[in-house]
Parts: structure tokens; C-alpha cells; sequence
């Protein structure tokens, strides 16, 4: 208990609507997830089409070339029948210049053929770069659709696993809302409509989801945790982890000794299990000439109660109704104008403080009761 002075309770409403802020994240990764599979094996898809298209312009290139090959071998069979032809003809001219002109034509001829041959050769030599490419192509295909499978069956299982964690969650989902009172959960879902979340913590004063700093009397309310609060600014509704609270140094702790408050003083801090129709308070009398004044606060929010008393006399003539068995002395040493400062609410380090010597003043008493137990069965006689 000690360090976690004020409680560390939590509205059963609000634990539940903690897991249903679980949930709702959950369900909601789990289908974005489900939802982006198909896009990954799809981009996948897109690029084995690329791939296939290039294998295709390949061996569309190859067969292109083929073509080009066997029409210049034909233009080279047409060139030599049309030599061996001339060459026949040259047996039975008559004149010189007849003779000339048939040389001349087996000369374009020969020189057609050798053009022709030049062009296989080119072809030959291309021909093996062409074979690469479609080969290169062919095995990025393999690999790709070994990929692709692969993702598919992989997607098929992420899918599948995480439609059955999505049933999970929507189940602990339904649990958690049949746990939260209707009001309260109509105003989760609407903050978590415009806001994406619904609830938030409140850790060292502030919200943590909008971060805005908070009222003392707010984050003392949410600490104490006996009615649902929520953060002004963003509307979510809040609550505390105590387990996240700054922990006390352990050195102060065991060295910590209760200082007796002074019988006589100015001002006087006590703790009153109940009060008037409230529940538990602290009260603090202030006495300056001849007059005293009574402020009275909420122990769990250090919400200030009701208008401040002035009674003429000193406190204890001036409010004897107010000290009855129950009450608690405790120290205090905060001015009045310091107390005016703080306006109807206590901030929290003045709650903690009080708190804090609460206990230790439990502790004291307890203490003290022990020791009178055993005195009282030592010496039966002497009580
Ligand atoms: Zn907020």
C-alpha cells in the first residue's frame, strides 16, 4: 500500500471498457492485415506480367529473326539459279557486247548473295544474344511463380489465423460491452467514432491521449476512481494505472518517521471518516485573532465541500460538533493563502501528502493498540 496512497481500484466500467479499447485495436489491426495480403500477393502478380511480357517480346524477336534468315537463304538460292542461268546463256552469244552485259549481271548477282550472307551472319551472332534474353526470362518466370505460390499459401494461412484471432477478439469484445452500463458505453463508441479510441489514461496530471493537463479535482477523481471521469478537453473517458505512478524512493520510506502534529498552532489538518451526509473529508481550521474558519474537502478528489465556516474562538470551542472518537489529527502546513489559491479543489501532491500521514497515523494507532494489549495480559490486575 504504501506509495499507492489513494487506491488502486478501478471501476469494474471502466476495466471493461479498458478491454474493449484492447479489443476494438485488435480487431482492427487484424482486418487491415487481412485486408493487405491480397494487395502484397497482387503487386506480386503485376510483376510476373512484366516478366511474362518480356519473355514474350523475346521470342517474338527470335522468331523475327528466324524469318529474316530464311528469306535471305532464299535470296541467295534465287541469285545462284539466276548465275547458273546467265552462265548458260554466255555459252551462246554472238557478240562481245552481249558476252559483257551477262558478266555484268553475275557480278550484281554475286554481290546480292555476298550482301545476303553478311546479313545471316549478323543474324547468327544476334541469335545467341536472343537466346540469353529468352532464357533469362524464362527462369525470372520460374522463380516468380515459385514466389508467388508460395506468398498465396502464406497469405491463405495469415488469413486464415487471422480471422480466427478476429473471432477471438470480437468475442472478448462482446464480453467487455456486456460489462459496461449503456450510457457509458454510448459515449465510448462516440468519442471512439470521431476520435479512433474512447478511453485514456490519466498519468501524472495530464490526459495521454490528447494531452492536455488536467484539473487537480479531475485527476483526483480519476485516481480515486468512485465515478466515471472524463477528460474535458477531448472527452474521452479516463483512468489511472497506479502501477504507473512514479515509485516512492524505498531509502525515503524506511526512513520516514511521523512527525507529531503541534498541539498548538494557527492551522490544524484533521481526517473525518464521514461528515455531515459525505462519506470521508479532510478538514482544516485556520485560527487567527480570536476567530477560526473551517474548510472541508473530499478525501478521495479533494473536491472542497460546502462554503467555508468563520466561527468566533479558537477551533476546537468554535466547532465542537466537528471532534468526535473517529477523528484523525493530522500534519499540514499549508497557508491560508495558498489554500486560496487552489480555489475548491486540493491539487494532488497536497491530497498525497495527506494521505500519506493518514496512514502513517493508522499505522501509530495500531501500533499503540498492540502495546496496550500486551501491557493489559502481562498485568491482568493493573486494567
Ligand atoms: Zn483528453
Amino acid at each position: 500500500m504504501r506509495g499507492k496512497i489513494v487506491t488502486a481500484k478501478m471501476l469494474p466500467d471502466v476495466q471493461n471498457l479498458i478491454a474493449l479499447q484492447q479489443a476494438d485495436r485488435e480487431i482492427l489491426r487484424l482486418k487491415e492485415e487481412i485486408a493487405a495480403l491480397p494487395k502484397r500477393v497482387a503487386a506480386i502478380e503485376e510483376r510476373l506480367a512484366g516478366t511474362k511480357a518480356v519473355l514474350e517480346r523475346a521470342r517474338t524477336a527470335v522468331k523475327a529473326d528466324e524469318a529474316a534468315r530464311r528469306k535471305h537463304e532464299s535470296a541467295i538460292q534465287d541469285q545462284q539459279q539466276k548465275i547458273s542461268k546467265y552462265r548458260d546463256q554466255s555459252l551462246a552469244v554472238k557478240t562481245n557486247e552481249q558476252y559483257k552485259a551477262l558478266l555484268h549481271e553475275i557480278q550484281f548477282a554475286e554481290q546480292d548473295i555476298r550482301g545476303s550472307e553478311d546479313k545471316i551472319l549478323e543474324l547468327m551472332v544476334n541469335a545467341e544474344i536472343r537466346e540469353k534474353d529468352v532464357k533469362a526470362a524464362e527462369a525470372e518466370l520460374k522463380a516468380e511463380t515459385a514466389e508467388i505460390e508460395k506468398e498465396k499459401v502464406e497469405a491463405r494461412q495469415r488469413t486464415a489465423e487471422d480471422e480466427k484471432q478476429v473471432a477471438e477478439w470480437n468475442a472478448k469484445r462482446d464480453t467487455a460491452r456486456a460489462g459496461v452500463d449503456a450510457d457509458l458505453l454510448r459515449q465510448y463508441d462516440r468519442v471512439s467514432r470521431h476520435r479512433g479510441t474512447g478511453i485514456s489514461e490519466a498519468r501524472d496530471h495530464k490526459c495521454l491521449a490528447c494531452q492536455v493537463m488536467l484539473r487537480p479535482q479531475t485527476y483526483n477523481e480519476v485516481r480515486a476512481a468512485t465515478q466515471v471521469v472524463t477528460c474535458e478537453s477531448c472527452q474521452r473517458i479516463l483512468y489511472h494505472d497506479p502501477s504507473h505512478d512514479e515509485a516512492p524512493d524505498p531509502a525515503v520510506v524506511a526512513r520516514r518517521r511521523r512527525a507529531h502534529p503541534k498541539f498548538e498552532s494557527s492551522q490544524a489538518w484533521y481526517y473525518r471518516p464521514s461528515f455531515e451526509d459525505h462519506g470521508e473529508v479532510f478538514l482544516v481550521y485556520f485560527n487567527s485573532k480570536g476567530m477560526s474558519s473551517r474548510h472541508v474537502y473530499d478525501s478521495s478528489s479533494g473536491r472542497g465541500l460546502g462554503d467555508v465556516l468563520v466561527r468566533e474562538g479558537e477551533y476546537r470551542l468554535a466547532f465542537p460538533e466537528d471532534f468526535g472518537d473517529d477523528v484523525i489529527r493530522l500534519n499540514g502546513n499549508w497557508t491560508e493563502s495558498e489554500l486560496e489559491e487552489w480555489g475548491n479543489e486540493l491539487p494532488t501532491a497536497t491530497l498525497d501528502a495527506l494521505h500519506r500521514d493518514l496512514d502513517l497515523a493508522r499505522v501509530e494507532s495500531r501500533k499503540r493498540g498492540h502495546a496496550r494489549e500486551a501491557v493489559a495480559s502481562e498485568h491482568p490486575a493493573a486494567s
